[in-house]
């Protein structure tokens, strides 16, 4: 972002903000609140005070502008320019259809786009933001809407500031604020007051809307919410309304101005045949050019395409999936590789404690969930935790060393925080200590945060007798680094780290997730703690093995991946032993094969190229190793899906084709920089939405693959008749507006809601090259195209020949192209299965009913006075109608011949 110069000046009326001035007992005092937060009812209550803690959304275009922009659009242009030639010829009903046509046409696009555009922004809603306050001394998540001045707010790395907070408590506290002052390095923040001009960007000890916690943790009061904050005071930043375009809209935009271009130059060409060759008169030759650039522009397609997207990105917000940009709805289609996070997304995140070990003792642990009721048992003898300090010592420093908080929610357990913390707090209860006892025992002086990068968390604690203890645990391999020596009942003794290393891998080998914890004595004086402080010297406690079980429904959808074409990769900041096992549970491929961190830290991008395809299981990754081989990936030719919840695996999802985001654990930052967020954190509705894009892709394809041939068999029927010298056209240019509109609103719109067919997931994805018109399509297109000439076009001549009118042969073509697009709509449902069947024929309902609709509107053509009188109709007889649909009927049976032929050439129809 560039920079800005930011004023700091207040709304008129309202005091300077100077809450960087005073010091942090004085605010509480203006703003009657206190260090353990407000009551939950005196936030409810100031909430109806101060009102929602949001900014003003973004101003929407107006609805004129948008109705104009529905204009904006070449093939619009030609129709436009016709009517303005048919005008200055004086043929005015036909210039005022032709604008009316134009009119409807773009208020239908108006409406779609309209009712596209809200179920979009519906969609974005679901994704409101988060914060972690005090309520009465107690954690508690809460929607940052609901946030008022006086809350207690607490913030860690990932999170998106979500009011303006003076802080009291930070620990590394690192905040970008690029969104405020156009500075892209993070600030170091402070809880000291400043003076009173420091500026804006100067102001350390105040965390500001809408700037991101880079790293670090920090505490603060909320001194301003909504447009009162610094961000409300800058009208430049409020929400920008995203465009709704993609590739393939761009693709198809393109596309319709070759093809504008191609029908202008065919129109002018078969005029200008007709003037020389066949002798019509120029104004006849004109009408005809107009008839056939109307017949052969699909105007109603774009729309279509739209509003196919807007229903399969519904689709996919209910089946847990949120999109947030819309080319990703398309993109999805052509995933190749899905790297996945274990913890979470493809395991169930519950987790349980089972396994502790000690210098000399293995225990197990009973009890499932997050229900404390559950015991310990040596060799499958109970034993009570009573009679084993070493035990109790350790689960004491699990839990102390912790950031969970457990609740009691009608009668059943919950964890506010990491569900693995939550686990370590369940077996303190289990072995007889309350955590909060615990606690208030030994109050928290300091910490180190947990971050993925050095994966531990170390904890300061001084007792009320003034001693002091350090706490650590994390990851076996980086905590024994630190480790002189280990605890036993009788004593410390020098640590065996060989033979620690065994037993976590023993323990990883069952799939358990291994945890060490150690402590030593710190100073009584010293209230801080440095890394340098766990370094060295720790005493190692022991080992906690905790489950995870994967998810029955990951497994499923792994399988079903593997069935269309898809690899799936877990990336997990696990140990490899444990990244092994759970993956031979989820049936990955080559599940015994794993990469760590180190190792692809070791490797040339030639040597990890070489691997990269084969190898599904990489451990004790960290995020730049994610961006590493997302790009790796992309190297060979691959769309890339990655998920990722931290604030450090932002690059990454920005990176992969499709970044995913996890709506319950994951940052603010990851969500923001992601295309797509999942509101269960589930691996499983990862491959729903994938199913979901390549059923909207499909039904784009379908929707072009009908509404084409209709436009080439009109237009084919207007050359024919130009090149055989008719006097007459079969087609008036007013009949083909009607039918393209009444078809383009009724049959082509009922695809968009075609379900999903059954070999979606069976088939490999579509390559990201591949053309929207494929060869096939193509084909598809002109052979229909000919099916409909002949079938118009000779139903029209007859009618002719019997001596009838012109108003009732053209009558009857009209019908018969409608009867054809009818029977077409039924072989356009599937690409290449066959229809003649009871899901085929009956299936969509939307057909049916839009198949209903149409027919009454025929009907009303055929037989209303006014329409007769605008469109050039008359009344025909029953035998038409019966010769009509027989004639029409021929399609259905032809092009499910074709079908059947190109299923036995497997490779054709790619
Ligand atoms: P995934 O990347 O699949 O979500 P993960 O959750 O295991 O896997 P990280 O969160 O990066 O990945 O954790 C890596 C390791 O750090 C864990 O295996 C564990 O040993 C250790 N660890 C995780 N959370 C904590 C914590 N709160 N305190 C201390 N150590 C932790």
């Amino acid at each position: 972002m560039a920079k800005k110069h930011v004023s700091t000046r207040p709304s008129a009326g309202v005091p300077p903000p100077l809450w960087h001035t005073q010091n942090v007992t004085d605010i509480y005092k203006a703003l009657n609140t206190s260090k353990q937060g407000l009551s939950a009812a005196e936030a409810a209550h100031r909430l109806t005070t101060y009102g929602p803690n949001k900014l003003a959304e973004g101003k929407p275009t107006g609805p004129v502008v948008r109705f104009l922009r529905q204009f904006h659009n070449v093939l619009i242009y030609v129709l436009l320019g016709a009517a303005a030639i048919t005008a200055f010829l004086e043929h005015w009903i036909d210039a005022s259809v032709i604008l009316g046509v134009v009119v409807i046409n773009a208020l239908i696009g108006f409406l779609q786009e309209g009712k596209a555009e809200d179920a979009l922004r519906a969609i974005r809603n679901m994704l409101s933001p988060q914060a972690m306050v005090l309520r009465g001394g107690r954690r508690a998540t809460v929607d940052a809407a609901n946030l008022v001045p006086g809350d207690v707010v607490m913030l860690q790395s990932g999170d998106r500031v979500p009011a303006d907070i003076r802080l009291f408590w930070v620990k590394g506290l690192h905040i970008q604020e690029a969104a405020l002052t156009g500075e892209s390095v993070a600030v170091d923040k402070i809880i000291e007051s400043l003076p009173v001009e420091t500026v804006l960007a100067d102001r350390l000890c105040m965390a500001h809307s809408g700037t991101l916690v880079s790293s670090g943790q920090g505490t603060g009061v909320v001194v301003a919410t909504g447009g009162a904050t610094e961000l409300g005071h800058i009208s430049t930043l409020v929400a920008t309304v995203e465009q709704l375009t993609t590739p393939l809209m761009s693709k198809m935009t393109r596309f319709g101005r070759w093809l504008t271009g191609a029908i202008l130059v065919i129109a002018g060409m078969t005029a200008v045949f007709g003037v020389l060759i066949r002798d019509y008169s120029v104004p006849q030759m004109f009408l005809a050019a107009v008839g056939l650039a109307v017949a052969a522009i699909p105007e109603g397609l774009p729309a279509i395409i739209t509003i196919t997207l807007a229903i399969g990105v519904q689709r996919m917000a209910m089946r847990n999936a949120i999109v947030r940009r819309l080319p990703a709805a398309e993109a999805l289609g052509e995933v190749n590789v899905i790297c996945s996070d274990k913890t979470g997304t493809l395991t169930r995140n519950e987790m349980t404690v089972r396994t502790i070990l000690t210098a000399n003792t293995q225990y197990e642990v009973s009890g499932t969930g997050y229900d404390p009721h559950g015991g310990f048992q040596i060799d499958g003898n109970d034993v009570l935790p009573q009679d084993h300090p070493l035990l109790r010592e350790v689960v004491r420093a699990a839990a102390l060393c912790n950031d969970a908080q457990l609740e009691q929610r009608e009668g059943e357990w919950l964890v506010n925080g990491d569900p693995m913390e939550g686990a370590l707090l369940i077996a303190n209860i289990k072995a007889g200590q309350e955590p909060e006892s615990l606690a208030q025992q030994y109050p928290r002086t300091d910490l180190i945060p947990f971050e993925s990068e050095h994966k531990f968390m170390a904890t300061l604690h001084h007792s009320h007798t003034g001693e002091a203890f350090i706490f650590l645990k994390g990851a076996p391999e980086q905590i024994l680094e630190m480790c002189a020596s280990e605890r036993t009942p009788t004593g410390d003794r020098p640590l065996d780290a060989a033979l620690w290393h065994a037993r976590t891998e023993k323990l990883a080998e069952r799939g358990q997730r291994v945890l060490a914890v150690a402590c030593k004595p710190g100073k009584g004086h010293e209230m801080e703690l440095d890394f340098k402080d766990v370094k060295s010297d720790m005493v190692l406690l022991g080992l906690f093995g905790l489950i995870d079980p994967p998810r029955a429904e990951a497994i499923a959808a792994v399988e079903r991946c593997q069935s269309a074409g898809i690899a799936v990769k877990m990336i997990t900041g696990d140990h490899r032993t444990t990244a092994c096992a759970i993956s031979r549970q989820l049936g990955l491929v080559n599940p015994n094969i794993a990469l760590t961190g180190q190792e692809l830290e070791h490797m040339s991008d030639a040597e990890l190229r070489d691997l990269a395809m084969d190898v599904n299981v990489f451990a004790r990754v960290s995020p730049e190793h994610k961006l590493r081989l997302v790009s790796l990936l992309q190297g060979f030719g691959l769309t890339v899906a990655m998920t990722g919840d931290g604030v450090n695996d932002a690059p990454a999802l920005k990176r992969a084709d499709i970044g995913i985001s996890m709506g319950n654990k994951g940052t603010e930052a990851a969500k923001e920089a992601s295309e797509m967020v999942l509101a269960d954190d589930n691996f499983a509705s990862i491959v729903h939405a994938i199913e979901e894009g390549r059923t909207a892709y499909d039904n784009i394809r379908k929707s072009i693959l009908f509404i084409l041939p209709t436009n080439g068999g009109e237009a084919l029927t207007i050359i024919a008749a130009v090149l055989m010298g008719f006097s007459e056209l079969p087609l008036t240019p007013l009949q083909i507006l009607w039918v393209n509109m009444i078809t383009a609103v009724t049959l082509a719109l009922s695809l968009a809601f075609e379900p999903t067919e059954n070999n979606v997931m069976h088939r490999p994805p579509r390559h990201r090259d591949e053309a929207v018109l494929t060869p096939a399509l193509l084909w598809r297109t002109a052979f229909v195209s000919v099916i409909l000439l002949v079938g118009t076009f000779g139903l029209f001549m007859w009618e002719m020949e019997q001596g009838a009118s012109i108003e009732r042969a053209r009558t009857v073509a009209v019908n018969t192209l409608i009867f054809f697009e009818i029977f077409y709509l039924f072989n356009s449902r599937y690409i290449t299965a066959s229809v003649l069947n009871a899901q085929g024929l009956f299936g969509n309902t939307y057909a049916l009913i839009a198949i209903g609709v149409l027919i009454v509107f025929q009907l009303g053509f055929t037989y209303l006075d006014t329409l007769q009188v605008l469109f050039g109709t008359t009344a025909i007889g029953l035998m038409d109608w019966v010769l009509i649909i027989l004639v029409a009927s021929s399609v259905l049976f032809i092009v499910e011949l074709e079908k059947a032929v190109l299923r036995r050439r497997p490779r054709a129809h790619q």
